[in-house]
């Protein structure tokens, strides 16, 4: 099969190596572009949030590349997440495409289903093997978290602006080609290596900052218009509050997911929304609980999750005494205006940051 599938941060060259280590031929997706998103956006319903939309260009751009199979998988409701698979699949039907779905429901909603699917992807090969293949690919997933976290810390305190984000582009560049597990583990040490190389000055107490939200425009630096590299260069430290690991853990593995920020939540919100909305008003305690200078939410424009959690976020910020600024992020969102506003969230910071010096001095 020629399977292709979203574009999403560092699960793509993870997506990668499963499917060639089941003899399938991977139709890498590209980083979605403006290109791709004006594609999605143009076959897309108008209201589909952004992650729909450059899903959808992106899916046409490999169908386009030779894909006949697309591979993905889908949240639960109770948002639109449960229903973006079956609509991808009818409009791209619709436009005339002929290819195969497999599209995963989380394994404990829908365990026969997910059976079914996975079935279909291992072909002739055993469960045992596939099961190797997905510890593997865990240990490569676990290695880029590990790489994206010390980016995150390293860059607002780099000597040489742009170093951190050049290393970190070949320590990816030499993971996607570590195919073997001995590889894995030597490309990580490697790796490893080469960021922490990057000269920087440790002395340095830049902001810090916790971005929540929604997990695609979370996880797709284009969809987020590169918001960690662009507050790094600002001098600003950010941690998100998902990763991918953990996401396997909360979200994957488990039905409950991040109980620890859910839990926070349960005096302002105490039931799940959909997506991710119950975890950005528990994130956001977190956050101020651990000291952090800031939040920024990100959120899909029209995303119902985290329009509840917005709702929110004035009573949270008071309670808390933290700044919280809020993107919500469609096709019409400009760089300039992102930017724009992230400068003035730091300068906010910065006086928040020497009044509370000043008044604790
Ligand atoms: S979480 Fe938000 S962006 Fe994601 S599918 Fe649901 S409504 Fe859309």
């Amino acid at each position: 099969m020629k399977v292709a599938f979203g574009h999403m941060g560092t699960l793509t060259p993870i997506m990668e190596m499963i499917l060639e280590d089941l003899d399938h031929e991977s139709i890498t997706p590209n980083r979605p572009t403006r290109q791709t998103l004006a594609l999605g956006a143009k076959y897309a319903p108008e209201f589909a949030c952004i992650p729909f939309k450059i899903v959808l260009g992106t899916y046409l751009e490999c169908l386009k590349r030779g894909a006949d199979t697309l591979a993905s998988g889908g949240g639960y409701g109770p948002c639109r997440a449960g229903l973006y698979g079956e609509l991808h699949k009818r409009i791209l039907k619709d436009l005339g495409y002929q290819f195969d779905f497999i599209f995963f429901w989380p394994p404990l909603k829908k365990p026969l289903h997910f059976y079914r699917q996975l079935d279909k992807l291992k072909g002739r090969y055993s469960w045992a093997y596939l099961w190797r293949t997905i510890k593997k690919a865990y240990s490569k997933l676990t290695v880029l978290d590990e790489l994206e976290m010390m980016a995150q810390r390293i860059r607002p305190r780099e000597l040489k602006n742009g170093s951190t984000s050049k290393a970190f582009d070949q320590a990816m560049a030499i993971m996607r080609r570590a195919k073997t597990g001995s590889e894995i583990a030597s490309a990580g040490i490697e790796t490893r290596g080469m960021l922490s190389q990057v000269p920087f000055d440790d002395s340095r107490q830049p902001l810090k900052v916790g971005i929540i939200g929604e997990i695609y425009v979370q996880l797709e630096p284009f969809a987020n218009f590169y918001l960690e590299e662009q507050l790094g260069h600002m001098g600003v430290e950010v941690r998100r509050s998902i990763y991918l690991t953990s996401y396997t853990h909360h979200d994957v593995l488990s039905t409950k997911g991040d109980m620890g920020s859910r839990t926070l939540a349960m005096p302002y919100l105490a039931q799940k929304v959909g997506g991710h909305g119950q975890n950005s008003v528990g994130d956001i305690i977190r956050y101020a609980k651990m000291g952090y200078n800031g939040v920024v939410q990100l959120a899909p424009f029209s995303c119902i999750p985290e329009i509840v959690a917005k709702s929110l976020v004035p009573q949270l910020s008071k309670d808390y005494g933290i700044p919280v600024l809020t993107l919500f992020i469609d096709e019409q969102t400009g760089a300039a205006g992102v930017q724009t506003r992230l400068e003035a969230f730091v300068d906010l910071m910065e006086q928040r940051r020497s009044r509370n010096l000043m008044i604790g001095a």
